[in-house]
């Protein structure tokens, strides 16, 4: 079958625009939750916990001290002044880790250090900056001179205060942080179940690419879309699985294609889905899946081939190298964060006063690659910077934001106030 034949193949939908929110919603909606795993903490690490994690002990297990200084009655320095000092002898030395059988009793005290389990009888520990050494090395047999009174309880941390037995300290679904991950390790948890991370199948399609380790010749250029998208899946916490790019033929485009659904959770491709006369994604997809749609209303990056191969959600983004980074960001990214058990899926959203004139020539949403600053009135301004061509990759570098202009051919003046999509902010954070 020629190409122009093939362009033919399934048009109902070429022309029919859907909305940037529609488009992410129609994929979202293929987007299955992965199966569960357990890894160990440090893997845990960022990814979403899938099970309540119940704490198998008391933490602390035992009350503890939370100074290093001595163990008291309190009741022995209630009247204890400057001028009405209480000297008390030292009886025992307890360090992080020992365990004291002894039990204080009135006029005694004990050495403790931070951590060490208070023994029985003590009602309060002493920081030993509160104290001054009367006799001795400030160990057993030594006799400490207090001048202040102290409240019953000061200073010990009971047993169970940050968790009891049996309580549950994270719940599913939560990210886990540094933080949850020494709460897991506390509470007897060494490893814990996550969603696995998607395996994304990443293909590339041009008979004009070569790797980035090749010199291109004649009407060459480096394949840089495997490298970004490669990067961004591994950004949203998922697994590149990097194809050998296809050349521009409808074989090669279904044999990949048919084969990366199979193998792969998530299947991305990159270029072929204009309506140029070797763009074969979406007459591939109408045969061996179903195609959702092919055009949203956005700029860059119109032509967006979206659909399911079997079970499998399928993205064809654009070849241009931003159109696809902004494809990305926009639909892929946050399907690959459900499938991983985030309920964050969106980016932060900086309101900022753009200070400079933006002509549209487009009736789409645009969505231009821009720095988002404070202002000196304290609030928040943006400027669209760079070249704006979506074949050009480095705007997207040099910027913080996407700075969204809505449908509709108005110019958007200077002092409109205008929504910044964070790229140097993750979901779920407040900007
Ligand atoms: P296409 O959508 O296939 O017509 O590609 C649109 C533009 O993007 C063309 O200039 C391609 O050469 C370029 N392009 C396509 N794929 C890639 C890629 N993997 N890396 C860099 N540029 C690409
Ligand atoms: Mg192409």
């Amino acid at each position: 079958m020629s190409a122009m034949n093939r362009q033919t193949m399934g048009s109902s939908m070429t022309s029919e625009f859907v909305s940037v929110e529609a488009a992410r919603q129609m994929l979202l909606d293929v987007t299955p939750l992965m199966e569960v795993e357990s890894v160990g903490l440090f893997d845990a690490l960022g990814r979403v916990l899938a099970q309540d994690a119940v704490s198998d002990i008391d933490v602390s297990p035992f009350d503890n001290s939370a100074m290093d200084g001595f163990a008291v009655k309190a009741s022995d320095i209630a009247n204890a002044s400057p001028e009405n000092p209480v000297d008390l002898a030292v009886v025992a030395h307890i360090a992080a880790g020992d365990y004291c059988e002894s039990k204080v009793q009135d006029g005694e005290i004990m050495r403790i250090m931070t951590g060490a389990p208070t023994p029985a009888g003590a009602e309060s520990v002493v920081k030993v900056e509160d104290t001054s050494l009367i006799a001795g090395d400030g160990g057993v047999g030594s006799t400490i001179r207090f001048t202040k009174p102290i409240p019953l309880g000061a200073n010990i941390r009971l047993r169970g205060e940050e968790v009891a037995a049996g309580e549950t300290v994270l719940y599913a679904g939560t990210p886990l942080t540094p933080a949850s991950i020494g709460l897991l390790a506390a509470t007897g948890h060494p490893s814990v179940p996550v969603y696995q991370r998607p395996r994304v199948a990443v293909v590339s399609t041009g008979n004009e690419l070569v790797d980035a380790s090749v010199v291109p010749t004649k009407g060459q250029i480096r394949n840089s879309n495997a490298y970004s998208i490669g990067a961004q899946v591994i950004a949203s916490g998922a697994i590149p699985v990097e194809y050998p790019c296809i050349a521009d033929t409808y074989e090669a485009t279904k044999e990949t294609l048919e084969r990366a659904a199979i193998e792969c959770d998530f299947v991305i491709t990159s270029g072929g889905v204009s309506v140029g006369d070797f763009d074969y994604v979406k007459p591939v997809l109408e045969e061996i899946g179903t195609l959702h749609y092919c055009n949203v209303n956005m700029r860059p990056g119109k032509p967006q081939t979206m659909g399911v191969i079997g079970d499998t959600p399928f993205f064809g983004l654009p070849g241009n190298p931003t159109s696809t980074y902004v494809g990305f960001e926009v639909f892929v990214r946050p399907a690959l964060r459900k499938m991983q058990g985030y309920t964050e899926l969106i980016r932060p959203v900086t309101h900022a006063t753009l200070i400079h004139d933006a002509k549209k020539h487009q009736d789409r949403r645009y969505f231009l690659r821009g720095i988002v600053s404070r202002s000196d009135e304290g609030g928040y301004e943006c400027a669209v910077k760079g070249n704006q061509s979506s074949a050009l990759l480095k705007s997207v570098h040099d910027s913080n934001c996407l700075i969204v202009l809505p449908e509709g051919l108005s110019p958007v003046s200077a002092g409109t106030v205008v929504e910044c999509i964070r790229l140097d902010m993750d979901e779920g954070t407040v900007s």
